[in-house]
């Protein structure tokens, strides 16, 4: 009677009645310009939208990443998830869906912690963010509200919107070790990315 994870929540995050074919996705790995290029707004919460946070789903669990931003599936959205343990749920909660999110409020206070992204695979950096965040979105069900996250939580929301302005792990960086990361990157096969990913984000 044991469904896969994967199943349940996505169940979850779909009434039943819809039926929502999900595929995995590739992931846009740097420096492929997509992941510099702008997000737009979403007007309406529609099939389509829905469509592509099952994929988005479908795709961070095959690679255990903690969020996926739409742009890193290509789709120049102002959309991304981030995946429920790290919200403060079970394993069996659904990722939370930001639709158009506003960062609204960070701390002063700040924490340094080493930070990785499915389009960097196998790349950690240390980057210092404020240790709390909150931010104002739509939810998948259309309607407005407001996620506040401490220390990873925070962390994962302030990254996955990053990518919806277009700024990535690199960018925090200085200019030797940009350039180390840029070449192991180019140089890197899809093979071993895709290795990597499967470490997780
Ligand atoms: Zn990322």
């Amino acid at each position: 009677m044991h469904r896969s994870l994967q199943y349940f929540i996505v169940n979850a995050v779909f009434p039943l009645y819809e039926k929502v074919v999900m595929s995995l996705r590739p992931i846009k790995k740097f420096p492929d310009p997509v992941l510099r290029q702008p997000t737009f707004e979403i007007g309406e919460v529609d099939a389509d939208v829905r469509k592509l946070v099952g994929d988005l789903v479908e795709t961070m669990y095959a690679k255990n990443g903690a969020g996926l931003a739409a742009i890193q599936v290509g789709s120049l959205t102002k959309l991304f998830i981030v995946e429920a343990s790290i919200t403060g749920g079970d394993a069996n909660d659904h990722p939370i869906v930001f639709i158009n999110p506003k960062v609204e409020w960070f701390s002063p206070e700040t924490e340094v912690a080493d930070e990785g992204c499915l389009s960097f695979p196998g790349i950690y950096v240390p980057i210092k963010r404020p240790l709390k965040a909150r931010l104002r979105a739509i939810g998948l069900d259309g309607k407005e509200f407001v996620a506040e996250g401490e220390g990873l939580y925070a962390r994962a929301m302030l990254h996955e919107n990053d990518h919806l302005n277009n700024k990535l792990l690199i960018d925090y960086v200085g200019p030797v070790k940009r350039q180390m990361i840029r070449r192991r990157l180019e140089k890197m096969s899809e093979e071993e990315a895709d290795e990597l990913q499967a470490q997780g984000e």
